[in-house]
């Protein structure tokens, strides 16, 4: 029997913000009394919000839904309206912004409070760009990126960034905006988490022969992990869950590699390694011992072909 390796990248799965959201759920759904809401879904893994759905934490689209009770403010933040009317609504708040999002919040707020024009750098349809949107007394201006800046008319502007950006996007936009000859008050609220995990996927990528990529088809940073291990040009495959994997996609393979995005629980990380493995041996056992014999090279361009992403 050839010898199987299924690596996994060294940070992969939940992140700090996310997993201590999920624990301030769980704790709620034990001691608190009455109906437990989450605005939106808590994490980008339907795994996760079914079970904790199962524990009584329901989730609902608009503070309209909720009917007493608590909500959960997830580790995306939201804006100050929304603090006040879940206040207005008698709600109780369990506040689960992520620590580093809460900073990237403070820092707009306070820069708008100066009276500066703040760019928040980012994805306009993300619920964290909208919650720091929130706090900039509606001095707040959100790009995706520098081409998108137009002429600024006011001698100092502040800039934040969605924690999960590059660093490079960043550096552009406040290097445009020096250009233009205005004071750039700049906060990298980037973070770390991030970076940390899309560099262990690539270098993983590196030196696999295969690459598979674990979480929400939704989670913008799972999406954004399984398109930097395709760059690297070894096949790369996005799945939500262990039944998605097929077997072909190991045929010939030896070390598989496997990343997760950071709404991915342990569990569910295990149980695709734990497949990966079933697979791998299933398509590669008899032929491997041949292989082994034959001592085969591989052939050039073997890892480029095949490549999907879902
Ligand atoms: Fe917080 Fe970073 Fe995780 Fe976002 S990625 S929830 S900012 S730890």
């Amino acid at each position: 029997m050839i010898s199987i390796e299924v690596l996994l990248a060294n940070k992969a799965g939940f992140c700090y913000g996310v997993k201590r959201a999920i624990d301030m759920a769980l704790t709620a759904a034990r001691e608190k009394k009455g109906n437990i809401y989450t605005l939106g879904p808590l994490i980008h893994n339907p795994q996760v919000v079914q079970d904790l759905a199962k524990q009584g934490v329901k989730e609902i689209k608009n503070l309209d839904e909720a009917a007493g009770g608590s909500v959960i403010i997830r580790s995306h933040g939201v804006g100050p309206e929304i603090f006040q009317q879940a206040k207005e609504k008698g709600l109780e708040i369990i506040d689960a912004t992520c620590p580093f999002v809460a900073r990237a919040q403070r820092a707009a707020h306070e820069m708008a409070e100066q009276g500066m024009p703040v760019y928040i750098l980012g994805d306009p349809g993300h619920p964290e760009v909208q919650g720091i949107l929130g706090w900039t007394l509606g001095k707040g201006i959100v790009v995706e990126n520098a081409d998108e800046l137009s002429r600024v008319d006011h001698p100092k502007v502040g800039v934040v960034a969605q924690t999960t950006q590059p660093l490079a996007n960043y550096r552009k936009l406040v290097e445009a905006l020096e250009k233009q000859g205005v004071e750039v008050d700049a906060r990298n609220t980037i973070c770390h988490a991030t970076g940390e995990r899309q560099r262990a996927a690539l270098e993983l990528a590196q030196k696999v022969d295969v690459m598979v990529v674990l979480g929400g088809k939704n989670s913008a940073n799972t999406k954004k992990l399984a398109r930097i291990c395709q760059e690297t040009g070894t096949p790369t495959y996005h799945v939500e869950s262990a039944q998605e994997l097929r077997e072909e996609w190991f045929h010939g393979h030896k070390i598989l590699g496997l990343t997760a995005g950071a709404s991915t629980p342990d569990a569910i990380i295990e149980e695709v390694k734990r497949r990966m493995k079933e697979l791998d041996q299933m398509t590669n056992g008899e032929e491997g011992m041949n292989e082994a014999m034959e001592v085969k090279s591989p052939q050039p361009g073997e890892l480029v072909k095949g490549v999907v992403v879902q």
